[in-house]
């Protein structure tokens, strides 16, 4: 669990904060304060009685316990090397599935913890400090792929899910859906899907970049990257996976004296790294709207919907397990694999400490504590 510093707005507009650390593993959420600026900040008339509304918000009090709490002075890093990511990273050099989630409200600190701040382009890099979960991660697999002396070769693939139509960030031109298909031996797959050979830190991050640029292709590209970032990234699902393919080398560059390398002495492992910035939560409840954004937020709400529905059966005992139904949404099938079985796991929920954000909060907190219960077998 993430909960980010209160924003300059929230600070001026004088917000309290609701979320607090424990400390261990736990946060403690404060529906009601006694004192301070009340939920409306300045503007809202204080309440003169405990009302009905206070005692039915007093329920909201509530402790959440998690396998690690990064609070709003945890540094990128320490949420790089306290959340398991490294260990993720080296799971998928070893063939293993892994996919790491940041989902919560809008705003709430999902792409910043996955690749930091919004205002970076080539020109101009953020601080090596401030980084995030991804850029952490190809670090680390290139360091990797040269401490272990053997061979890794590195592709990536980047999608996006928008009004359940499969893009690909990665070609150029303006985006077209791709069909998404599925065969008894490669399970759900995206057709003619991009990916791209990366050897260097650089050449990945430029790719990041690249994709993010909106589509008029121009010399307003770079300006306009940061905004589309934020904007595409509270519509769609956005989806990176990194294709590790390792093979262990040691073995034919320094044959041992005694043995003759047999084929199957340095099998290929084929490991996948996802990283998925999944659509603001809070969209799940705009139905409301009418046109476009109407079937937007439907849209948001079956992938999302679809994800918390195949989440809380999973969470269920493995015995009382009924069918889990991926094909609900081209999220939870492109997801299936590191969902359901074979994959590793990483959750990162991301919430705002501001009283504003009260509801969207404990849904967020609901959401990932019913994650927390699912179990996979790697
Ligand atoms: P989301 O992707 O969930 O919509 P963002 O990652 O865009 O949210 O974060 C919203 C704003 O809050 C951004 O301006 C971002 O820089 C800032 N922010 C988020 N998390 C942190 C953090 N841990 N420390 C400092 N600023 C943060
Ligand atoms: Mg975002």
């Amino acid at each position: 669990l993430r909960v980010r510093p209160l924003t300059c707005t929230e600070t001026r507009r004088g917000d309290r904060r609701v979320v607090h650390s424990l400390g261990d593993g736990t946060v403690h959420v404060r529906a009601t304060s006694p004192l301070g600026p009340g939920r409306g900040g300045s503007v809202s008339p204080p309440e003169p009685l405990p009302s009905r509304a206070q005692v039915s918000a007093a329920r909201h009090d509530a402790t959440f316990g998690f396998s690690a709490v990064f609070d709003a002075g945890a540094s990128q890093e320490a949420v790089f090397e306290g959340s398991g990511m490294r260990q993720l990273v080296e799971l998928a050099i070893d063939g293993f599935s892994c996919t790491v989630f940041a989902f919560g409200q809008t705003g709430s600190g999902k792409t910043y913890t996955l690749m930091g701040p919004l205002d970076q382009s080539e020109t101009q890099p953020a601080a090596p400090g401030l980084l995030g979960l991804m850029q952490r991660s190809f670090a680390c697999l290139l360091e990797q792929s040269q401490t272990r002396g053997s061979d890794l070769a590195l592709s990536a693939s980047y999608l996006e899910i928008y009004n359940e139509q499969v893009r690909d960030l990665l070609s150029p031109g303006p985006p077209c859906a791709l069909p998404l298909r599925w065969s008894k031996t490669r399970g759900f797959y995206v057709e003619n899907q991009l990916s791209v050979d990366f050897e260097s830190l650089e050449a990945i991050a430029h790719l990041l970049l690249q994709a993010l640029d909106t589509p008029p292709a121009g010399s307003q590209r770079r300006q306009t990257s940061a905004h589309a970032l934020n904007r595409h990234s509270s519509r769609s699902h956005a989806l990176l996976t990194i294709h590790v393919r390792s093979r262990a080398g040691g073995a034919e560059h320094h044959p041992p004296p005694t043995r003759i390398p047999q084929p199957s002495a340095c099998p290929s492992k084929q490991g996948t790294l996802c990283f998925v910035d999944l659509a603001g939560s809070e969209r799940v409840k705009e139905t409301g709207s009418s046109g476009e954004l109407s079937v937007e937020a439907n849209n948001i709400n079956r992938s999302l919907l679809a994800l918390g529905h195949c989440i809380s059966l999973l969470a269920k005992p493995r015995g009382k397990r009924t069918h889990i139904p991926y094909r609900d949404s081209k999220l939870t099938r492109l997801l299936a694999r590191s969902l359901g079985g074979s994959g590793v796991t990483l959750m990162v929920a991301c919430i705002s400490p501001s009283s504003r954000c009260l509801s969207e909060t404990l849904s967020t907190l609901h959401y990932a504590s019913r994650a927390r219960r699912v179990t996979t077998r790697p």
